[in-house]
């Protein structure tokens, strides 16, 4: 294992949960960064699973929501995206780990036979491993925050607290915290807020050694300093250490609602750090402009994992920020593309300012966005199409505009005549499906005077990919001549990057995921710009349905998915 009195500059901080899961630990966590940060301190967070995947890469985003990709190319949890909403940290694939990868490089060095001699135990090898992990990151930083993920009571998150119990002793006290966060229901027949379930939660940590400095309560009205107390009576913690966390309308809103509560002050008491005052007045300002927002969209979200809306995560941040940037309310509709099979664009598609369709694999629900995007584009409805979106905006066009009735992406049929979304070379032969598609930042050169350079204001920016399918090349000039603009490239101009269709007020496609990179105090400029045209679109139609009477809708009807349900790919197979 790693020194750790090499690390002792560094402080940590560990969040743990308890009583349910979805309380916030993330945003806990994220926001807790966002105060120490506003003093002055530099900080990193960490995120630890414990699932045995590797990465969440190859789970179903109905079982594990968002995968978030960070600027080196890890799949990584979506507490990440938190973490750098929220805070100035630059988060890599060092900043979350599982226990698949724990077990994965203890065997690997037990099979070199690094423990030669030795029987391979959870403790002290389990646990040293994790530890090892944890100092990893510190590099430098006055503060790395530790989320584990579970919890408290769960056999998968056992090793992980005992590690951190261990590095309590091995860091000294005033070097490690311990933060947990706890749930306060308020039963209706009892008029009551109960602590029953925090104090077990608590007893079940301290039952392994830990015992919290600090209790987020969650809670859905204020606590009272009564019920403060006797909950710092029962689970040992300071009166001014029992934090209440309640729900706030705007998650931006909690690292002000922690800072009224004394949260950082005791934080950096508790650690012995020596601060400035907490400059909070970026904040302060966001919820000010949250709250006085004058416009309002209705943007629809064409997708299939309508149901987890944490599949989405970033992207319904990003389109928030969007709206923030434009002093407008943004209300997202999420709509199963299939429902567009059934009863049609122009019907399911008829209440909304604006569509975005996202990321996605596999063919199921492609032939309604296919649909959708028809409509969009015949209707001059705003259209901005990620990912997935980019490349099925592709197939609708080359089938509509270019005549190629049969094309495809052959990710969705393997037969297809024209392929005009393929396989990328370097992507052919690969079998293993854990990290290896296009992962991460590459750099893309926009063109001068199209609509991607009136956003970003730039000719040269990196975004972050996640995909094995890219726009083939074969099929570009025919693509052009119909009115598709290839706005952004790769440098060696290899890779189409950003596609649009001039004839069309905003009719925006990446292949990239911008939506990563967009945080509240800096909205990303496509999201700005969508957001922006949907505004337009409104007014505009407003506009229309007073002089003329309504606006027309195309008859675009679905067409029937004739076609066979090919491989579905990578983790979903829903
Ligand atoms: N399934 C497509 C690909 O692999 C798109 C992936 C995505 O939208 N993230 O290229």
């Amino acid at each position: 294992m790693t020194d750790p009195k090499k690390h002792i500059k560094t402080k940590f901080i560990f969040v743990t949960g308890g009583v349910v899961s979805s309380l916030g630990k993330g945003l806990a966590s994220a926001s807790i960064g966002a105060l120490l940060e506003s003093r002055g301190l530099t900080i990193t967070l960490q995120k630890l699973d414990p699932y045995i995947n590797v990465d969440p890469g190859t789970m179903s985003p109905f079982q594990h929501g968002e995968v978030f990709v960070t600027d080196d190319g890890a799949e990584t949890d979506l507490d990440l995206g938190h973490y750098e909403r929220f805070t100035n940290a630059r988060l890599s694939r060092r900043n979350n780990f599982t226990t698949g990868q724990i077990y994965d490089s203890i065997i690997t060095k037990e099979r070199r036979g690094d423990y030669l001699g030795c029987t391979v135990q959870v403790v002290p090898h389990v646990t040293d491993e994790i530890k090892g992990k944890i100092l990893s990151i510190s590099n430098g930083v006055d503060v790395a925050i530790i989320e584990v993920g579970g919890t408290v009571g769960d056999i998968e998150s056992l090793p992980f607290l005992e590690a951190i119990r261990q590095l309590r002793f091995d860091l000294g006290k005033e070097n490690v915290l311990y933060i947990h966060l706890t749930l306060l229901p308020f039963i209706a027949t009892a008029q009551e807020m109960k602590t029953k379930p925090t104090q077990h939660s608590v007893n079940k940590l301290r039952e392994i050694g830990i015992q919290p400095d600090i209790l987020l309560c969650r809670c859905d009205r204020p606590l009272t300093s009564e019920l403060k107390g006797k909950i710092a009576l029962f689970c040992n913690v300071e009166r001014d250490a029992v934090i209440s966390a309640e729900d706030v309308k705007c998650v931006y809103e909690v690292p002000l609602v922690f800072h009224r509560e004394g949260l950082d002050d005791k934080i950096i008491k508790l650690l012995n750090i020596w601060t400035r005052a907490p400059k909070l007045e970026q904040w302060e300002e966001l919820i000010k402009k949250v709250n006085s927002l004058r416009g309002e969209v209705t943007i629809g979200i064409v997708g299939k994992y309508v149901n987890l809306q944490d599949s989405y995560k970033s992207l319904h941040e990003a389109l928030i920020h969007g709206g923030i940037a434009n002093n407008c309310a943004v209300n997202l509709i999420y709509i199963d593309s299939e429902e567009i099979e059934k009863k049609g664009a122009a019907q399911v598609l008829k209440n909304v300012d604006g569509v975005l369709i996202p990321g996605g694999f596999g063919s199921r629900g492609v032939e309604g966005k296919i649909a959708a995007i028809r409509y969009l584009r015949e209707n001059k409805v705003p259209f901005f199409g990620i990912c997935l979106g980019m490349q099925v905006a592709i197939i609708e066009m080359a089938r509509d505009l270019c005549g190629l009735k049969d094309a495809d992406s052959s990710e969705f049929n393997p037969d297809t005549t024209a392929p005009v979304v393929d396989i990328m070379e370097t992507q052919r032969g690969i079998n293993a499906k854990g990290g290896t598609m296009r992962l991460g930042a590459y750099p893309c050169v926009i063109k001068k005077g199209s609509r991607a350079h009136a956003a970003y204001g730039s000719t040269e920016i990196s975004e972050r990919h996640r995909h094995r399918y890219e726009v083939n090349n074969v099929y570009r000039q025919t693509l052009e001549k119909a009115g598709v603009e290839f706005s952004g490239l790769s440098p060696d101009e290899s890779l189409v990057e950003i596609m649009e269709f001039r004839h069309h007020p905003w009719f925006v496609a990446c292949q990239f995921h911008p939506e990563f990179k967009s945080r509240p105090l800096s909205p990303h400029p496509l999201f700005r710009g969508f957001v922006k045209a949907v505004m337009a679109h409104k007014a505009q139609a407003r506009k229309g349905r007073a002089g003329k009477g309504g606006k027309k809708a195309s008859s675009s009807a679905p067409r029937k998915n004739s076609r066979k349900q090919t491989r579905s790919d990578e983790a979903d197979k829903g």
